[in-house]
């Protein structure tokens, strides 16, 4: 018996082996969940087809989250599978690479900021509208990634930084909004993993050796960490959170000075 059976859960995120989105959806499946998955292009659908077949799914739809029709197709396209969805996770951020390194000032554009905090934070509470109607009466769960350069300033993450701060008030604002309806909105920040969306950050590999040093466990995260925990998030056995962002980082947040 897993802690997900019976539930139905709709994977948007997964670009690779290595997407957290992946390490999210072999746990939730592990634990009895039901997954559809969405992929952001072409490029990326024979690889996500394959994914969703590793988990007895073939419940594979286009959603570039730039687009407004995809979104809304999303759901029309899961309607003809499932009367209902139980989970909703959303594994999807994106700034352009030279805004991701060096000085946040001189690298910063107008552009790179509407992209960043569109495609981050805004497809966040768009996929949650869209899902709204298929999510109604059912204990659901939504759950999103963010990052600890939410909160505090980090080399490098720069504009990644304000859209995550974004996302975070997104999670609570959506957790006020649908909490009547008995839907639960949360978050993970996870520490630092290596990932397509992770090689844009400048400097990433000196980042996991930072961790590894000074995080109370002494290690970096893995996929299978976060999905533990996602999985649980999306549980019954957390049906009194809402509104949280959990940190799945080893403890590294909670260091106040490293190098000791
Ligand atoms: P990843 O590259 O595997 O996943 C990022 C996903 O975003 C991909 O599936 C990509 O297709 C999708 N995406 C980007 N633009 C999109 C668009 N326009 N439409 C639809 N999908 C789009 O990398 P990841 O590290 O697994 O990232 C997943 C989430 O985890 C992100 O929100 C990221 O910020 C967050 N996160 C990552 C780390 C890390 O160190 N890897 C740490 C904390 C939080």
């Amino acid at each position: 018996m897993g802690i997900l059976d019976g539930k139905q859960a709709l994977i948007v995120g997964v670009a690779s082996n290595r997407s957290i989105a992946w390490g999210i959806a072999q746990a939730m499946r592990r634990e009895g969940a039901e997954l559809a998955f969405t992929y952001q292009n072409e490029r990326l659908k024979p690889r996500v087809e394959k994914f969703a077949g590793q988990c007895d799914s073939d419940i594979v739809v286009p959603c570039d989250v730039q687009d407004d029709v995809e979104i809304e197709a999303v759901f029309e396209h899961l309607d003809d599978y499932w009367d209902h969805l139980d989970i909703l996770v959303h594994s999807v951020a994106y700034a352009p690479k030279e805004e991701l390194e060096g000085d946040f000032l001189d690298n910063m554009t107008r552009e790179g900021f509407q992209m960043a905090h569109d495609i981050s934070s805004y497809s966040f509470a768009a996929l949650a509208k869209a899902g709204r109607q298929m999510m109604h009466g059912r204990d659901g769960a939504i759950l999103t990634l963010t990052y600890m350069g939410s909160v505090r300033a980090m080399p490098n993450y720069n504009v990644m930084g304000l859209a995550k701060a974004s996302l975070e008030a997104n999670i609570r604002y959506l957790a006020y909004t649908l909490g009547p309806e008995g839907i639960r909105v949360n978050g993970i920040s996870a520490g630092p993993i290596r990932t397509l969306a992770a090689a844009g950050i400048g400097d990433f590999r000196k980042m996991l050796g930072h961790v590894e040093s000074y995080a109370p466990l002494r290690r970096n995260v893995t996929i299978d960490d976060v999905g533990n925990a996602a999985a649980f998030m999306c549980s019954d056995m957390a049906m009194g959170i809402t509104g949280e962002i959990t940190y799945v980082d080893a403890g590294y947040n909670i260091v106040g000075m490293t190098g000791y």
